[in-house]
């Protein structure tokens, strides 16, 4: 027999890998740039230069085997010292390689957490919209997801279904802002409130209930908006980072968890993430990648064609009469669909040619996520068949 939950896992339908096959018909029948794909999260900008010369230089420069070699399990000791340091000049901190163990992108991060963290019948609390794989990923540790519904007004969050939410079981609390779909950042005053309540429940229990803080989009931000760096609101944070959008890098799954010093028996918690990585199998992310991140971590991408794209999507959506939350950061919006099955709404998107993600998988119902990681000529040429459709619903 095999198990019966990964064995759906594998073969359960993806929407947004259907949507991405069905562009691929689409684009053999009426031309590629025909066809308004807004469904996959790829980065479309290249990594930066600095990360491709710092990988032709470790590899004419550096010894091959030690190159190409295992480091320690949680990284090597160097490349952890600098990503450190990089933090600790960007956020006024005092890290040591000793708060980071490495992984393979911010998924692996997430699953070290919650198999570091979690016991069975453990609770996580997330709030939507939401990431979907964090289901997959909270349940895969044998713990329970609990689903905080959307504040569909701001994106922000709803504080009194929050702390009715909390009880003794609850391990921990996921934030992810900038935030996959919506696009918004966290205000300061909304991470203020979370720490106070989190500060509370936690005496009120006995017991620390972490603050997971999922940050792929961290340096992807709009108009100056500042992310609130957790570890300064809040002592039991751990957070969960990758270079998969920041430096364009997805396919070389770099990522890491950091626990600060801050956080109540920091060393017994990173060695219980460590554990998690063995017992995952997650050691020693990919040697290269560890240092050329490393090496990179005060760089980006250049990210400004999402701010690019925002401004014009979100201009020309909201003059045709969608409603839209405006985002802060990331290379997504989510605005309203124009009846409220979403599911529908993105079907008929399809006669238009725009393949875009019903927001229902997100805990949103209501909603469709629009990806604009795609060239700014895309979505100009992408506008009439919006307005197409918003005309269909009129
Ligand atoms: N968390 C969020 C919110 C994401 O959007 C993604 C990827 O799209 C991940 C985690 C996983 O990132 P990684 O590629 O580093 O595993």
């Amino acid at each position: 027999m095999l198990n019966e939950k990964m064995l759906q896992l594998g073969t359960q339908r993806s929407v947004i890998r259907e949507l991405f096959e069905f562009g691929k018909l689409r684009a053999a029948e009426i031309g590629a740039e025909n066809v308004f794909d807004f469904s996959i999260g790829n980065p479309s900008v290249c990594a930066p230069e600095s990360v491709t010369k710092t990988a032709l230089k470790l590899l004419q420069e550096q010894n091959p085997v030690t190159l190409h070699g295992y480091t320690s399990a949680q990284g090597d000791a160097t490349a952890r010292t600098m990503i450190a340091d990089s933090l600790n000049k960007r956020f006024q901190t005092n890290f040591t390689a000793n708060n980071l163990y490495l992984t393979v992108g911010a998924a692996a991060a997430l699953c070290c957490c919650f198999h570091g963290l979690g016991n069975p019948g453990d609770e996580f609390i997330v709030f939507a919209p939401y990431f979907p794989e964090y289901k997959v990923f909270i349940e895969g540790a044998g713990a329970k997801m609990v689903l905080i519904p959307a504040d569909t007004e701001a994106f922000q969050i709803d504080f009194k279904t929050l702390e009715s939410a909390i009880t003794k079981k609850t391990k921990g609390v996921i934030v992810n802002s900038p935030n996959n779909p919506s696009g918004v950042v966290y205000s300061e005053e909304t991470i203020k409130k979370l720490a106070t309540l989190l500060k509370q429940k936690s005496e009120e229990y006995g017991e620390p209930i972490y603050l997971i803080s999922d940050e792929p989009y961290r340096e992807i931000t709009f108009d100056g908006t500042v992310v609130p760096f957790l570890p300064h609101y809040y002592d039991n944070t751990l957070i969960c980072y990758s270079w998969s959008k920041s430096l364009s890098l997805p396919g070389e799954r770099m990522g890491y968890v950091l626990v600060p010093d801050c956080v109540q028996d920091a060393r017994l918690v990173y060695s219980a993430i460590a554990g998690a990585g063995r017992s995952l199998g997650y050691v020693c992310a990919p040697s290269l990648f560890q240092h050329i991140c490393a090496a990179c971590a005060n760089d980006t991408a250049d990210i400004s064609i999402y701010e690019t794209n925002k401004n014009l999507l979100l201009k020309s959506l909201r003059q045709m009469g969608y409603h839209v939350v405006e985002p802060n950061g990331t290379f997504y919006m989510f605005p309203r669909t124009l009846i409220p099955d979403d599911i529908a709404f993105c079907e008929k998107a399809k006669d238009f040619n725009l393949l875009v993600v019903p927001g229902t998988g997100f805990g949103a119902p209501g909603h469709m996520r629009i990806s604009y990681c795609v060239p700014t000529e895309r979505i100009e040429r992408s506008l009439s068949a919006f307005e197409a459709l918003a005309n269909f619903y009129r």
